[in-house]
């Protein structure tokens, strides 16, 4: 049996992690450490990766120097964090590497008497990387890569999960997602993202525990959305979190609707085919359904009542995740964007609407949302035309498309020569 004091160790003849996979600057990191005395492992995310043989995002690295003395071994060192204390060692171009000191669950009788402060002072007591491992979610993600021989340090059953192909939770499902329910959301995106299965009891604790979610820190709940959305998972979790019971808790009432899930489908597959995905091409998608739902297009409706209408169905989430009023303004205009675009052409202001550069972006999620609704590929294609044929580079189009404007020639009086102003006497 696995336990917090005697880890699997896996050789470097036993795994296909290669230093050459590792960024080099987290290896100058890795090393400058190792040198110094201290532990210096790669751990978290990167080390599954490695070990699935796929390019990890980043590279985190954990040790059992403290921050202070991690600070003294870099000089282009920051300490941030006034939660989490980490370091970050900051490289050129924008680079960060986090390095952060071995943490461990307290004891019962350390944590603060405040309820409210447990969580900030869990996360910041310094333990060994046996206890470090234990802290984290999911068996996979508490692997270890250490420097100073090359091997894999397993201990809690990573390793067996990982040839498995499935996620486990680190100890007792219902303890660690009521601990801490972000959780739920994170095992149904690396099942989604890895092609991984959840076994029933974490299954079954999603059920129950699901409506814990709505108190998680909505930023954080802000982010493993933006997550989903750019691993290109969002509909598959979203439809997962239905099943389970966990998508209202998670988007306050949110329905989850066949129609706007296969428009997430979409969504997804434009982001796999390498365009990036912003916040408020998200937030569209995800309400587009609502906002036609709940307001229907008909010939004679009023811009305004549109706007108004999109104003409502996304305020309640752009207020509740404190997103910022651009992005809202954002969302918001692409909804508009396709309610005149699916309420046809030939309105007023249709010339402007179609210059304007937030456009040609509703007209991308139209593309979307007509691959559900196929009857509007038709109309879609009209405006594609249209507005291809107006998005010529920017300032060419003011050149060449908008006429000069003129001032209105003064009248010459009657017979006589062009006024000259009248001097106020
Ligand atoms: P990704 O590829 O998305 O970056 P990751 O596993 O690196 O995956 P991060 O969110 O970057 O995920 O977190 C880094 C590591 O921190 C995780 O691998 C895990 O060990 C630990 N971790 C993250 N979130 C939690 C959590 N809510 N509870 C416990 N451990 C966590
Ligand atoms: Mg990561």
């Amino acid at each position: 049996m696995l336990n917090v004091n005697t880890p699997r160790i896996l050789p470097r003849a036993q795994h296909n992690i290669s230093r050459q996979q590792i960024d080099e600057d987290v290896l100058k990191v890795l090393y400058r450490l190792h040198r110094n005395g201290h532990l210096a492992y790669l751990v978290g995310g990167s080390v599954r990766d490695l070990l699935l043989g796929r390019q990890p995002k980043d590279f985190d690295i954990g040790t059992d120097a403290t921050p202070s003395q991690v600070r003294r071994l870099f000089r282009n060192c920051f300490l941030v964090g006034r939660r989490f204390r980490l370091a970050h060692i900051r490289f050129k171009d924008n680079k960060v590497i986090e390095v952060a000191t071995f943490r461990r669950h307290p004891r019962q009788d350390e944590l603060p008497d405040d309820p409210d402060d447990h969580f900030l002072f869990v996360q910041n007591v310094f333990g060994t990387p046996g206890e470090d491992a234990y802290r984290r979610d999911f068996t996979m993600n508490a692997l270890f890569y250490d420097i100073s021989d090359f091997s894999v340090i397993d201990y809690t059953g990573g390793l067996d999960d990982l040839a498995q192909r499935q996620i486990r939770v680190i100890g007792d499902p219902d303890v660690r997602f009521k601990e801490d329910p972000v959780r739920m959301l994170r095992a149904l995106e690396f099942s989604a993202r890895l092609g991984f299965s959840l076994d029933d009891s974490t299954l079954r604790s999603i059920e129950v525990n699901a409506p814990l979610i709505a108190e998680a820190a909505p930023a954080r709940i802000r982010e493993e959305i933006m997550e989903l959305f750019r691993h290109k998972v969002a509909a598959r979790v979203m439809r997962m979190s239905k099943e389970l019971g966990l998508l209202p808790h998670l988007l306050a009432g949110y329905r989850g609707d066949e129609t706007s899930l296969q428009l997430l489908q979409h969504v997804d597959d434009r982001t796999a085919s390498g365009v990036a995905i912003d916040e408020a091409f998200a937030i569209a998608a995800l309400f587009l359904n609502r906002f036609f739902r709940d307001f229907p297009v008909e010939k004679d409706t009023h811009i305004t009542a549109a706007l108004h209408m999109a104003n409502d169905i996304i305020f309640s989430h752009c207020r509740y995740f404190s997103i910022a009023q651009g992005i809202r303004h954002q969302a918001r205009e692409m909804l508009v964007g396709c309610f005149r675009m699916v309420r046809g052409r030939g309105r007023r202001g249709e010339r402007r609407f179609v210059e304007h550069p937030f456009t040609p972006r509703a007209l991308e999620l139209l593309r979307l949302w007509a691959l559900v609704k196929p009857e509007l590929v038709a109309v879609t294609e009209e405006w594609s035309e249209a507005i291809e044929q107006r998005t010529v580079p920017a300032g060419e189009a003011r050149k060449k498309t908008r006429p000069r404007r003129r001032r209105p020639r003064r009248k010459r009086p009657e017979g006589g020569q062009p006024q000259a102003k009248q001097l106020k006497t």
